[in-house]
């Protein structure tokens, strides 16, 4: 017996059936697999601050950690490296921006975000637009969609539990 049919098998309908399995319920999932589909062109880009207003990503406290530690899961389950760890840059552009972004580093509710370490920033001048100063921020990196989703999809495929199919509701 089938507990889920899964429609959909970008990272939603991945972590989902990665998810509903850890729990012991078994899973069917179609997807009509396009190309370009978010997941499979997306950058996968995770950065806790955002935004021109530099606020913290939706839930960044809670689910990063969380998030961490799904993948790095995943990656010893697979055998393969999906989540890469890496400081993201930004560039800030302007005295005015540099101002906004020196008085977020210093709050209190963002400030574990922002690398204190001292790295050479000259070096990424001569492949970056001009800046005024690159801000370091902590907990980035970026996801291999495209990875993660085809290995989820090789696993249910194994288990003959996925199709490839289009799923058309008419009313
Ligand atoms: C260019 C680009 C860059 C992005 N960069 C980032 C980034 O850096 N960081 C970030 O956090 N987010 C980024 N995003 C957003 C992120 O990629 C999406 O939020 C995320 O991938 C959505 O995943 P999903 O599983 O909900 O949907 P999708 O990835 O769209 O997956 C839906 C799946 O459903 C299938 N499907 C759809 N309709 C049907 C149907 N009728 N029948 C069967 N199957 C169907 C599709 O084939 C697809 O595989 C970016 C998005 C884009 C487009």
């Amino acid at each position: 017996m089938i507990n889920f049919l899964i429609v959909g098998q970008g990272i939603g309908g991945s972590v989902l059936t990665a998810r509903l399995k850890d729990f012991g319920k078994s899973v069917f999932v179609i997807d009509k697999l396009n190309p370009n589909a978010s997941s499979q062109v997306a950058a996968g880009l995770v950065n806790p601050i955002t935004g021109r207003r530099i606020v913290k990503s939706w839930m960044a406290d809670t689910a990063l950690p969380i998030a961490f530690d799904f993948y790095k899961k995943a990656e010893e389950k697979f055998g393969q490296r999906f989540f890469h760890s890496v400081d993201a840059l930004e560039l800030v552009g302007s005295v005015h921006e540099l101002n906004e972004w020196t008085r977020r580093a210093d709050e209190q509710d963002l400030q574990h975000y922002f690398s204190q370490e001292s790295f050479e920033e000259a070096s990424y001048r001569p492949c970056l637009k001009d800046f005024k100063k690159l801000m370091r921020i902590t907990q980035s990196g970026w996801m291999n969609m495209p990875a993660y989703t085809k290995a989820i999809r090789e696993s249910l495929i194994s288990e003959s539990a996925f199709q490839m199919k289009c799923l058309i509701i008419r009313n």
